[in-house]
């Protein structure tokens, strides 16, 4: 009886996935393991970020909600809105119409970003020339074969 209700605690804590903003205006909490985390390197997510690439982090809509405020939402293309916070500017998610199933937050945005294993490098035609990564992840050109995307249809996502 005790050891079950631990193993529930211990289970619980660990697919509590918790994050926000930089200023805590802006709270979420996940809980289911993340469907996938892949590194972004299109010109959008460098633009929106202001970083090198941007790292998503894909969560079931279903096990996601805002625990406190919510982002402002940029409809940055015909397929894909990004979510940021109006208070101190972080950028938080990325809303894509053929995924919405999931939420996509920033990796950064996550109170323990060490604890997700990134997939895949995707659009790194746009990569930046001087920016060495020194994994053994699979690289995509433009999208990965993981997901489905209208990015094929030549729109950067
Ligand atoms: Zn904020
Ligand atoms: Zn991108």
């Amino acid at each position: 009886m005790l050891v079950s209700s631990l193993n529930r605690r211990v289970e619980e804590r660990a697919l509590d996935w918790t994050g926000g903003c930089l200023c805590g205006a802006v709270r979420y909490r996940a809980t289911a393991e993340p469907i996938r985390a892949v590194h972004c390197h299109c010109g959008m997510c460098r633009r929106e970020s202001g970083a090198a690439f941007l790292t998503h982090v894909h969560f079931p809509i279903a096990a996601f909600a805002w625990t406190q405020g919510e982002p402002t939402r940029y409809q940055s293309s015909a397929e894909a809105g990004r979510g940021f916070c109006r208070r101190c500017g972080s950028t938080l998610t990325m809303h894509e119409t053929v995924l919405d199933d999931r939420v996509q937050v920033t990796l950064g945005s996550l109170d323990r970003p060490e604890g997700v294993r990134p997939q895949d490098h995707v659009w790194t035609e746009s990569q930046l020339p001087w920016l060495k990564i020194d994994d053994d992840l699979p690289r995509f050109q433009r999208i990965s074969s993981a997901v489905p995307s209208r990015a094929l249809d030549g729109e950067d996502t």
